[in-house]
């Protein structure tokens, strides 16, 4: 590890602002320095400037379910480099990224049997777009070009995706390039009747008929897919009510609308079972991965898609390409190698079991903190959880940033976006540390001002 102090002033660099960070408020950040700075990470624990360990409460973004530190990763890593470091992804195969793709359509709902690999959420989610628009155009369904988000949906930030996003100071600088025919649906969560539920709301259901109100609007000949986390996780766990995923399913079906699942966060097991899709028991079209399929180690994303969208292309205009899309680094050979260990040890330690054996346990934690006055709603699902704290005042976001510095200065490290924290604890927590969690989080919501 290098010495911050010694080998390199890394918080003087930073006050320059020479690195820019993303999504942060770069000015107020940079000049905390060191305070901010992580330095090595071990399990279920990063390791701060100072020296000092914190617990990893998001597995870093949602995306390092195994924790830090896998020897077998590492090694991996090693021998793929060593091996097959880079192959070109168009017109030419490597064996990791064909098997990656065999094992990731025996691990979807049965149906989603087709995957195309990108590098990221942002890249995976444009992918999912674009098929969606081919689709209808090869089938001389060109005029479906209307695509439809959600408020307060998450989906990257490639231009497809912030258009069809719905959180909005991510869209403000941006109104000029989005991109046109996008609508949203409004969000499932109704703080009202909603409040502290613990997994699924029992009501709201019918929220999801407000895509009825679009395809009356903009008639469903002009739709061509909806997109939705089943779980809203950037914007706070948002938790779908028992049955609304049917009835957004029901209603695509009906139209012939493609339904997207952006299963970034929730793809590979967040909530015990591979796809938040087999939770839920509904079957989109497409889902789109990331983050965990390689532990967050080496960038990966992609979709899968079912053999309907899939056969469409490939029975499509002969000579041509079918998908004019795709990156350098689609099915990169060290993503690849990466991503069949990590699902190796998924399998080995069974770790579906292991984050539906957690899951009442983080349900505990965070509602353990409902007496305390500044809070405002506790939501849990799978080994995800969000605490929705009352804001001060005048000052949105002042609590939420209070409690972020304490909770590193009492040894958890925690997202916080305004007033709001979101939990993704890693699969390898064990019950002491998610209670350890919820205690400390009490004592530090407890005191803040
Ligand atoms: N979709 C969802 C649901 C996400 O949560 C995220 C990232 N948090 C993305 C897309 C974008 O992923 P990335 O940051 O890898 O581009």
């Amino acid at each position: 590890m290098p010495d911050l102090k010694n080998d390199f002033d890394c918080a003087a660099t930073m006050r320059t602002g020479r690195y820019w960070m993303p999504f942060t408020a770069n000015r107020y950040v940079n000049a905390q320095g060191e305070a901010r700075v992580l330095t090595a990470a071990r399990g279920a624990y990063y390791t701060m400037g100072d020296g000092h360990k914190v617990f990893d409460s998001l597995s870093g973004l949602w995306c390092t379910p195994l924790g830090h530190g896998n020897p077998r990763i590492a090694q991996a890593l090693y021998d793929q480099a060593t091996s097959l470091d880079f192959a070109p992804s168009f017109q030419l195969a490597n064996p990791g990224a064909v098997r990656l793709a065999e094992r990731i359509a025996n691990m979807a709902p049965a149906g989603l049997e087709h995957v195309f690999f990108a590098n990221s959420g942002s890249e995976a989610v444009d992918t999912a777009l674009k098929i969606a628009i081919g689709f209808h155009k090869l089938r001389d369904e060109g005029g479906r070009f209307r695509l439809i988000g959600r408020e307060r949906g998450y989906h990257g930030v490639g231009l497809g995706g912030m258009s069809v996003g719905g959180i909005v100071p991510n869209r403000k600088m941006f109104a000029t390039v989005m991109v046109p025919g996008v609508d949203h649906i409004r969000h499932p969560y109704d703080h009202a009747r909603m409040a502290f539920s613990r997994g699924q709301p029992q009501c709201g259901a019918e929220m999801a008929d407000d895509l009825e109100r679009l395809v009356a609007l903009h008639d469903a000949s002009t739709i061509a897919a909806v997109i939705v986390e089943p779980v809203q996780g950037s914007t706070g766990v948002l938790v779908p009510p028992v049955g609304y995923l049917q009835r957004l399913r029901e209603i695509c079906t009906q139209y012939g609308i493609l339904l997207i699942f952006d299963e970034v966060i929730t793809g590979f097991g967040r909530m015990g079972e591979n796809f938040a899709a087999q939770r839920f028991g509904v079957r989109p079209d497409m889902i789109t991965f990331a983050k965990a399929i390689t532990n967050g180690i080496v960038p990966m994303g992609g979709v899968i898609v079912t053999p309907e969208i899939y056969n469409t292309f490939m029975t499509g205009p002969e000579s041509a390409i079918e998908f004019a899309h795709g990156y350098t680094y689609s099915g990169h050979p060290l993503a690849a190698a990466v991503a069949h260990v990590v699902l190796d040890i998924m399998e080995e330690d069974n770790l579906l079991s292991k984050v539906r054996a957690l899951e009442p346990v983080l349900e505990e934690a965070i509602h353990s903190l409902r007496d305390l006055p500044h809070v405002h709603d506790l939501r849990n699902i799978g080994l995800t959880a969000a605490i929705e704290l009352k804001p001060r005042e005048g000052k949105p976001g002042a609590r939420g940033l209070e409690v972020f510095e304490r909770g590193v200065q009492h040894g958890l490290l925690l997202r916080v976006t305004g007033d709001t924290i979101s939990f993704g604890p890693p699969f390898i927590s064990t019950p002491e540390q998610l209670r350890d969690m919820g205690a400390n989080l009490h004592r530090i919501i407890a005191t803040v001002a």
